[in-house]
């Protein structure tokens, strides 16, 4: 026999079998990650939106390269892995920074278009300087760019500043050398994050 099964009900049945991991347990690191470390990043997780999504594997892997050489970190999104290789001081930046590729990819056009376009106005008005030396370094190899690079390029800026502002607005560092664009621009981007995340919820 059919029943009619009340919302509340309902939802409180969908919430023990389908709701996706949230928060935290998001991350899942590895039983040999340092546990300084690991406090280090919940503490990072904390100051967060909540993000959703299957777990995302954090592990240190020593003497870290990609093509171009050492790395600090790697973030490896279909593995749903993040591998470290950092000092304590640099690893919430690096954290956050990491978390935030994951973020970006799973983002949405409209959002990562209204991000573009925010970028887009701030070269238009001359802006100088990032947020960090991943997105400084995208943006000054942007610049050079021979034309048949420039699309890639500046996909890879737009993403790259993306997770360094990301880092910067959610790591708890204030003050770093690489914080280098001017207050007005960093005005700007914090006022976009509050508009177009707030504390809603990420899926990663
Ligand atoms: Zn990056």
């Amino acid at each position: 026999m059919k029943r009619e099964v009340a919302g509340s009900q309902l939802s409180a049945l969908g919430s023990k079998t389908l709701k996706p991991r949230i928060g935290s347990q998001v991350t899942r690191f590895a039983a040999a990650f340092p546990a300084a470390l690991r406090l280090c990043g919940e503490k990072c997780l904390r100051r967060l939106p909540p993000l959703t999504g299957a777990p995302i594997r954090i592990e240190t892997v020593p003497n870290l390269r990609d093509r171009r050489g050492a790395v600090h970190a790697g973030s490896f999104l279909r593995q749903r892995r993040i591998a470290f290789n950092c000092t304590r001081t640099e690893f919430p930046r690096i954290f956050v920074h990491e978390v935030f590729h994951f973020v970006w990819l799973r983002a949405g056009n409209p959002l990562r278009r209204s991000w573009e376009a925010l970028l887009k106005a701030e070269l238009a008005a001359a802006a100088r300087g990032e947020l960090g030396w991943s997105a400084e370094s995208h943006k000054v190899a942007l610049a050079t760019a021979e034309p048949r690079s420039v699309g890639r390029r500046w996909r890879e800026y737009c993403c790259e500043s993306f997770c360094d502002t990301g880092a910067w607005l959610y790591s708890g560092v204030s003050r770093h050398p690489e914080f280098t664009l001017a207050a007005r621009f960093r005005a700007r981007r914090r006022a976009w994050f509050e508009c177009a995340i707030g504390k809603r919820e990420l899926p990663v």
